[in-house]
């Protein structure tokens, strides 16, 4: 599929009603509007006249990314394949929690260039980062197969600040009270620690939930897991954290995935805490979903044991922090963090 008219989704209001001049704001509003509830072509804008429908048709397309497949899990994980105008390949994953209430997690780049050692998506590499119309349009995918989506998550491929400038666009257009209308209380952006776009977010917004991948609290082990670390150092990311926090108020999430022998030591949790104090936080352990052939240092990852779970969030709960654990999704299907990537498998389910 290759694109040649302008794509609408993902632009915000200004720059929609900039496009679509000389017709009035009101107009572009109708449009906006619209795009917001998921219409798949200009046909279905009622409200436009016939000849002013056509006109848009002929110049301008609503979306440019298909869903090429899907993949379904007992537990209620859905996974979407989602081919991108250029052939490229993404993946958005809706989950449903113990209150089957439904969150979207979004991808922000195709592929990833941080290398984190325990991470599917950082194996393959960057390939290029989304456009705001292709993030936001993973949400209208997910949202066609399930109307009712309580949260949205970037947790999904790439690393969310590293593609700020685009993620930035897609989060004006979801929180603009004239479409979407979400409040950004219910959007979670999570990085592996990128100092610069915290500090970005936090001076000219907009002020979403933020969920740190800590994964430890030790700076050398850290390092050689998420090799992100030599650039962005623990102080100064605790530092820009607690700014970011005391400008929006929120709590603040600390995520840990779990890797057997790894990093579930107590020198682990105890660096944890440290680095917590002094933050609102609230910790979430995630125990390490299988990627194949993952080797770190020598050594095949492996999935933590109930013990040593068990071991760690006594170990933090004793310090007084709130934990949780996320409940495995969607491992039947590879559509649980960390095990978006390129594709194996799934062959079977996908489409053309
Ligand atoms: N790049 C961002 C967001 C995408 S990764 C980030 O790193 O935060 C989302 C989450 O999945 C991160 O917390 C990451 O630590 C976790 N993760 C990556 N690989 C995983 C795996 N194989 N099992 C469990 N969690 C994993
Ligand atoms: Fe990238 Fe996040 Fe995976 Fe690390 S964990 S490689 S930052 S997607």
């Amino acid at each position: 599929m290759h694109q040649i008219k302008p794509v609408l989704s993902g632009l915000p209001f200004e720059a929609l009603a900039e496009t679509l001049k000389p017709l009035p704001q009101f107009r572009a509003e109708q449009v906006f509007q619209w795009i917001a509830r998921g219409v798949s072509s200009f046909q279905e804008m009622t409200n436009l006249a016939i000849p002013l429908r056509e006109d848009l048709e002929h110049r301008f397309s609503l979306s440019s990314s298909i869903i090429a497949g899907r993949a379904a899990d007992p537990d209620g994980t859905v996974k979407l394949y989602i081919r991108l105008h250029d052939g490229e390949r993404i993946e958005a994953v809706l989950l449903t929690d113990g209150e089957h209430r439904k969150t979207a997690c979004l991808s922000t780049q195709a592929g990833c260039p941080l290398a984190c050692a325990f991470c599917k998506t950082g194996t393959r590499g960057l390939t290029r980062n989304l456009t705001s119309g292709e993030i936001l349009e993973q949400f209208l995918h997910l949202r066609s197969i399930e109307p009712e989506i309580a949260n949205i998550v970037f947790m999904g491929m790439g690393e969310p600040l590293l593609n700020l400038p685009e993620l930035r666009k897609t989060l004006e257009v979801l929180t603009d009270s004239r479409g979407f209308g979400l409040s950004k209380r219910r959007i979670t952006l999570s990085t592996s620690g990128i100092i610069a776009g915290i500090r970005n977010l936090a001076a000219t917004g907009p002020e979403v939930r933020l969920a740190l991948s800590l994964t430890t609290g030790d700076s050398n082990l850290r390092s050689r897991l998420m090799p992100v670390t030599k650039s962005n150092p623990l102080p100064s990311l605790k530092d820009v954290l607690y700014d970011y926090q005391q400008q929006q108020g929120q709590r603040i999430t600390l995520e840990a995935v779990l890797l057997g022998g790894v990093n579930t030591r107590q020198e682990d949790s105890d660096a944890l805490a440290a680095f917590a104090a002094g933050l609102d936080v609230v910790v979430n352990l995630i125990p390490w979903n299988p990627v194949e052939g993952m080797v770190f240092e020598g050594q095949a990852l492996r999935e933590p044991t109930a013990r040593e779970i068990a071991g760690y969030i006594q170990r933090l709960k004793r310090r007084g922090l709130k934990v949780t654990r996320r409940l495995r999704k969607g491992l039947r299907i590879a559509g649980a963090c960390g095990q978006l990537g390129p594709p194996g498998g799934l062959k079977a389910h996908e489409g053309p």
